[in-house]
């Protein structure tokens, strides 16, 4: 790390985020990554492994985020992600699933890498995830529970939360059910990002509801000691935005082989087709000027290991979402490609950006003070 740290004056990214394939074999409302069960949108299994050793190698990773479609409809090369899991076993990786394939064949191999947590899809209780993700899915979620607790597979639940079920996320009856009787280690809850297919503004949590959550979410952390990162609120313990392979950051590489800053910035610069045809690596491709300007901005902000700088709002980390002019204006400068129609679109909208940077200053407002008060006092009440 050292000599990459020489040569480009920074350490590199700490992980990866990789959607090896969009199929699945549900249909949510509003997936951002508006899978479907025909989509032919697969990695090829050798570039897989590229890409696994490339981190790996070049960067020393040893964990590695796996996102879809459904990673555990991934099939190419007569392989499945469980070959990946068996080759890479010193590599972490955290998968997040819809749970519905996990059976307990599945769940007995993931116990014997002993390399493998699945964080499964939920959308509140019961009524709330079948409603989102069709009827009887909850059930199988909760089969897939057991034998993955059975087999002694350390388990979490992720979430997104909207504007509709952002009352879920404000009191403790959530928390309690899946840490206490579910018995998840972790929980990641994710605000719902308007991009993919449907993507809405509107369905937001609005900055009132995110401040409220804010509350909720230290109040798991710190009084009841529940493992649970919330997107955005918890930009404060990963010292604000990790995307564009900041150092100790991540970039995302989707099934198509396209290299994103993160998962919710849809734009690239960069196929694995391109760079690894070219005898090149992931390190050449956040080389890029599109990353470059992202981990710039991300410097200025606030993050920043080498030099003290004043430390703006973490309660508003987000590059894109919370700093949505910034982004459109000084990051995307209309260079970066969109990974799919619904990202050409709404990057031209003027009604999407209208919305955005009106929820940017109303947040501003709401968390600015919080910020100060948080800085001087440790406290947010
Ligand atoms: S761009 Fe937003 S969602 Fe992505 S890492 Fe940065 S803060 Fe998180």
């Amino acid at each position: 790390m050292e000599k990459y740290e020489e040569k480009y004056g920074e350490y590199p990214p700490a992980f990866i985020t990789l959607s090896p394939t969009k199929v699945c074999n549900l249909r949510c409302k509003g997936c951002y990554a508006a899978s479907e069960a025909t989509s032919k949108d697969t990695l090829p299994y050798n570039l897989v492994e590229k890409i696994l050793d490339d981190i790996r190698e070049n960067w020393g990773v040893h964990f590695t985020v796996i996102s879809g479609g459904e990673p555990f409809m991934y099939r190419s090369e007569g392989k499945t992600l469980l070959d990946i899991f068996d080759k890479y076993r010193d590599i972490f990786f955290l998968v997040y699933t819809n749970g519905t394939l996990i059976d307990r064949a599945i769940a007995k191999l993931l116990a014997e890498f002993g390399n493998v947590t699945p964080a499964i899809s939920v959308e509140g209780f019961e009524k709330e995830t079948d409603e989102r993700r069709g009827k009887g899915v909850f059930k199988k979620i909760l089969r897939a529970f057991d034998y993955l607790k059975e087999e002694g597979v350390p388990l979490g639940v992720s979430l997104t939360a909207t504007r509709e079920n952002a009352h879920l996320f404000m009191d403790d009856e959530l928390y309690d059910y899946y840490f206490e009787e579910i018995g998840v280690t972790h929980m990641w809850i994710f605000q719902y990002m308007p991009i993919g297919r449907g993507y809405n503004p509107d369905l937001m949590v609005t900055p009132e509801q995110r401040v409220k959550m804010l509350k909720q979410w230290r109040k798991c952390m710190v009084e009841k000691k529940y493992f649970v990162a919330d997107f955005w609120n918890s930009g404060v313990v990963a010292s604000g935005c990790i995307a564009y392979g900041r150092d100790g950051g991540y970039l995302y590489i989707d099934w198509n082989g396209k290299i994103m800053p993160c998962v919710f910035v849809p734009f690239y610069v960069d196929t694995v087709y391109d760079i690894y045809s070219k005898g090149k690596t992931l390190t050449d491709a956040i080389q890029r000027p599109f990353f470059k300007r992202g981990r710039e901005w991300q410097r200025k902000y606030g993050y920043c290991r080498y030099h003290k700088v004043k430390i703006n709002n973490w309660f508003m980390p987000c590059s894109i979402r919370d700093h949505y002019e910034n982004f459109v204006k000084n990051i995307h400068k209309g260079e970066a490609k969109p990974e799919d129609e619904n990202a050409a679109q709404f990057i031209k909208d003027d009604e999407y950006f209208g919305k955005m940077v009106k929820y940017d200053d109303e947040l501003e407002k709401l968390t600015d003070p919080l910020w100060e008060k948080f800085l001087k006092e440790g406290k947010l009440d």
